[in-house]
């Protein structure tokens, strides 16, 4: 029987547990199955945190953009100039189409658009969302 050097000199330790892994089995990053299989699931949330820290970013920064607009009393704007503001409008947290009208959130605040402008910027509290035209 034959041992490589390196498996008798330098123990190898879990990548999740951190247990020295036996001598001999043919996986050397983990002592066990369940092991691999907990460090595997929490690579894959990991990676899914990074994705919603991504889209979140981009929803509060659209969300500021809006905020700035209303505070100045702007609650119609042609598309060019919000994206040139920042603004992302592939990211937003709701869509309704009513009639020919398509209506948009970002978190609290509502506004419709047309292929060139976003108009009707408002800010809706949960009561009010209710009664909107
Ligand atoms: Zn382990």
């Amino acid at each position: 029987m034959a041992y490589k050097i390196e498996d008798m000199n330098h123990p190898v330790y879990c990548l999740y547990c951190g247990d020295e892994i036996p001598i001999g089995r043919p996986d050397k990053k983990f002592c066990c199955k369940d092991c691999k299989n907990r460090w595997h699931n929490r690579k894959k949330y990991q990676h899914r945190g990074v994705m919603e820290q991504r889209v979140l970013r981009i929803l509060e920064r659209n969300h500021g953009i809006l905020d700035k607009l209303l505070r100045l009393g702007v609650n119609s704007l042609d598309r060019l100039t919000l994206v040139g503001l920042g603004y992302n409008p592939e990211y937003v947290t709701s869509y309704r189409k009513s009639g020919v009208h398509h209506q948009y959130a970002c978190f609290d605040i509502h506004y419709e658009q047309t292929p060139t402008r976003i108009k009707k910027i408002v800010r809706t509290t949960l009561e009010s969302d209710a009664d909107e035209e």
